[in-house]
């Protein structure tokens, strides 16, 4: 018999609803609300649409009861402009990501991480804070990511056709989890994993779903990846937008961030920062001036290189795990094994940041 919380998550993954999703497996709502108290098991012919419609193999519906993110613990930007059908699908992503951490937590030791929780500052000041204890101090992030990796937080892609849903992080089980947004750019993508960084420190006994939550994470972000006295040594005076596209390169910001920092310290006129949100809004949202590399992830690129030597590619990995090939690469950023990566030699990946 299918279990019919696994057959829920392939319909939040599908973006489906109830009703959209009978019709796709060609049988009525009643036949499902039958299914789902568990009197009966899917007709045969639902179970075949099922497995043609998904794309899932027959052994995940198998499986165990899955574990989904607790939504409470889950904050979501510009959640009132985020339908709950991409909302539910990019939580059931972090389900799948769940049993994918699990299994490598088996077979490999990571990073553990050494973040603390910062209730009593100011989020400037907790950011500053972690800067110091990491040994940062005011100096640039070279890769936000990577940062985030050596510090023990596991850092998965979402392809959510959605650009209102930026990012989200948890905690499960004393492991702190950041989802990020791949449609984005580079450097809104860093501000997203300094974002999140940001509300696994401060919100973590929390929930990050109160009213100041969001402006918070984003005050730390700014500070994490802008530490204000570099940028005031850096940034003596501003000319024109054009000096803030060249020196947004050092912190690996957007020039939106930049100018939003400069403005808010005052250092920017409020004339001159609306004419500069101007000439940037004509760059769209998905473009960036003068753009910065993607970052890319050194876990999954060692971890899949590891197994490549070994004869297991992802599709061997999808088909270990029961888990659709295309739903591992949407969580991997879609990186494949890189034979010229220097492998460690035992299986404990270590991070450089
Ligand atoms: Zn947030």
């Amino acid at each position: 018999m299918y279990n019919p919380e696994r057959v829920e998550l392939v319909r939040r993954r599908l973006g489906l609803t109830k009703i959209g999703f009978a019709e796709q497996l060609g049988v009525d709502r009643k036949a499902i609300q039958r299914f789902e108290s568990g009197d009966y098991d899917l007709p045969e012919i639902a179970r075949e649409k099922l497995l043609m419609v998904s794309g899932y193999p027959e052994g995940f519906f198998a499986k165990s009861t899955p574990e989904y993110p607790n939504p409470d613990g889950v904050s979501f930007r510009s959640l009132r402009s985020l339908t709950s059908s991409s909302r539910d699908a990019a939580i059931a992503a972090g389900a799948l990501a769940f049993e994918l951490d699990d299994w490598i937590r088996s077979e490999y030791e990571l990073p553990t991480h050494d973040l603390t929780a910062e209730r009593d500052l100011a989020p400037a000041e907790a950011a500053m804070r972690l800067r110091v204890r990491w040994g940062i101090g005011n100096r640039p992030i070279g890769n936000m990511m990577n940062l985030l990796e050596a510090h023990g937080v596991r850092v998965f892609s979402l392809v959510e056709e959605t650009r209102h849903l930026d990012a989200y992080s948890l905690w499960r089980n004393d492991q702190p989890y950041v989802f990020l947004n791949t449609l984005k750019t580079a450097e809104r993508s860093r501000f997203d994993a300094a974002h999140e960084l940001g509300h696994l420190v401060m919100h973590r006994h929390t929930g990050s779903t109160h009213p100041k939550a969001e402006s918070e994470a984003d005050t730390f972000a700014s500070a994490f990846l802008m530490p204000p006295d570099d940028v005031r040594a850096e940034i003596p005076w501003v000319r024109s937008l054009r000096d803030i596209i060249e020196k947004k390169q050092r912190w690996g910001v957007s020039a939106a961030a930049l100018a939003y920092t400069l403005h808010k310290s005052g250092r920017i006129t409020d004339w001159h920062y609306r004419g500069y949100c101007i000439q940037l809004g004509k760059y769209g949202r998905d473009a960036e001036p003068n753009p910065m590399r993607r970052e890319v992830s050194q876990v999954w690129t060692k971890l899949l290189t590891d197994l490549w030597r070994q004869g297991i590619s992802l599709s061997r990995l999808a088909s270990r795990l029961s888990i659709p090939e295309r739903e591992l690469s949407a969580l991997l950023f879609g990186i494949v094994a890189d034979p010229n990566t220097s492998g460690d030699t035992d299986r404990k990946l270590h991070v450089v940041s």
